[in-house]
């Protein structure tokens, strides 16, 4: 097929959709929903069939046998290649139940990206430790050099966040936590499928933590996954996780810990279950359209000196997001608006004005350490005085807005990529 060109647009002299020509792209993109857009037949069969067995709850119903959550956390372990996982209701209940099962609790720092969802250190606070928060590099996660020097006397697990589908600088924070003697709980929330130096991720810390809602690659609407290659941490996990967990994993009666109850329900199970079946064709088609979107791009991207987000293992990424960083703040905004006109899906990844807790100068209940109880916490219970500030990350603020992210949609056609390509080309020529 031949691509439109600058003259397509005519006399009026206008190359960019948001100058009037045509948009690059016929229809928007389809919406970003990788699992959710995938439901089908089988997901209503699969709930379907627990409604008729009145299966509804995981440990017992009118039906004998294994539930279907007990099916999932089995799949999720031989997919993962983890020893144990446990279902639970979403990931940042998934989050929680890791730092439990790692004892993490009052006065012990956790070190987390500034640059995430709100949920990583929030689930640091919800076991009463302290979130300290460090730059993310050119890669959108975890700096180890910063994370190095945040480390304390009191720093008891880093928790790196596989933002977007892109794994962190593994290999670098394995190191530091050796080195310091500190539990790894990953956050894989993001990028359910990738894999780093050919590992699942999630398998590479203490703990790993999926999640299951409805954003996320795969998805049940609500609901997390906790996996672990020690026995005894997805016990301690289970534990927490059921106030009956310790009888029911079998934890000797001496080891028993109280619990919370945040279990998965068996309607979502069966739900996750199926859609566990679409993780690796979605992911393989979305790593297919990366691929074409990049090396299309790559030319502009060199001829005008701008970056591609740095992937630490590209083979492994997900690939649900393509970043490149622009000049500048005012260059990623033109360029977003220039590209949406043209119905391509792209968004700014940060800009002060506009409220995003996925970073975390406006993370503001954190930021001014605000506590639900009247004696205070958990700041209180530091052992040393932690201050926060919005601008205590620069570097991290810097990235994010020059920053232009693009879906990579495992929709995407052929001539959607190509549309895309050329849009995006036209409008990067004309405004960086
Ligand atoms: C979505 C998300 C979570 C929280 O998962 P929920 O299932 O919504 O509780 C945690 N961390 C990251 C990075 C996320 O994107």
């Amino acid at each position: 097929m031949t691509l439109p060109t600058a003259q397509d647009a005519g006399d009026s002299g206008a190359s960019l959709a948001i100058e009037g020509a045509p948009p690059a792209k016929e229809r928007p993109d389809p919406p970003m929903y990788p699992g959710g857009m995938a439901i089908d037949a089988a997901e209503e069969r699969a709930v379907l069939e627990v409604l008729r067995t009145k299966r509804l709850y995981r440990f017992y119903g009118p039906q004998p046998g294994p539930s279907k959550t007990d099916e999932l956390e089995r799949a999720f372990a031989a997919a993962t290649g983890a020893r144990h996982a446990l279902a639970v209701s979403s990931g940042t209940q998934a989050l929680i139940c890791g730092l439990a099962a790692l004892g993490v609790g009052p006065g012990d720092e956790v070190i987390v990206p500034a640059y995430t969802w709100v949920s990583s250190p929030e689930a640091v606070l919800a076991v009463g430790a302290i979130p300290i928060i460090v730059e993310v590099d050119a890669s959108l996660t975890l700096d180890p050099q910063a994370v190095e020097a945040a480390v304390t006397p009191y720093t008891r697990a880093i928790m790196p966040v596989h933002m977007r589908g892109a794994p962190c600088r593994m290999q670098e924070l394995l190191d530091i936590a050796a080195r310091h003697g500190l539990a790894l709980i990953e956050d894989v929330a993001q990028a359910n499928g990738a894999t780093y130096r050919g590992r699942r991720l999630g398998t590479l810390g203490d703990v790993g933590c999926f999640s299951l809602q409805f954003q996320k690659i795969i998805t049940s609407g609500e609901g997390g996954v906790v996996v672990s290659d020690r026995e005894e941490l997805w016990q301690r996990a289970a534990m927490f996780h059921d106030p009956v967990g310790g009888r029911r994993f079998r934890v000797p009666s001496e080891r028993i810990l109280w619990g919370i109850n945040c279990r998965l329900a068996e309607l979502l199970a069966a739900v996750a279950l199926v859609q566990l079946g679409r993780l690796e064709g979605l992911v393989g088609a979305m790593r297919e359209r990366k691929k074409m979107l990049k090396v299309g791009l790559r030319d502009v991207v060199e001829r005008k000196g701008l970056q591609f987000r740095e992937i630490p293992d590209p083979e492994g990424e997900a690939s649900v997001a393509l970043v490149l960083y622009t000049q500048g703040p005012d260059v990623a905004r033109r360029v977003t608006a220039a590209l949406q006109a043209e119905n391509i899906s792209a968004t700014m990844l940060y800009a002060p004005d506009q409220p995003d807790y996925h970073i975390y100068s406006h993370w503001l209940p954190i930021m001014e350490q605000r506590s639900w109880s009247h004696a205070g916490g958990p700041w209180i219970w530091a052992r040393r005085e932690i201050r926060y500030a919005a601008d205590m990350c620069p570097r991290t603020l810097d990235l994010l807005g020059r920053a232009v992210h693009l879906n990579v949609n495992p929709l995407y056609s052929n001539e959607d990529i190509e549309q895309v390509l050329d849009g995006a080309t036209r409008v990067l020529d004309r405004l960086t």
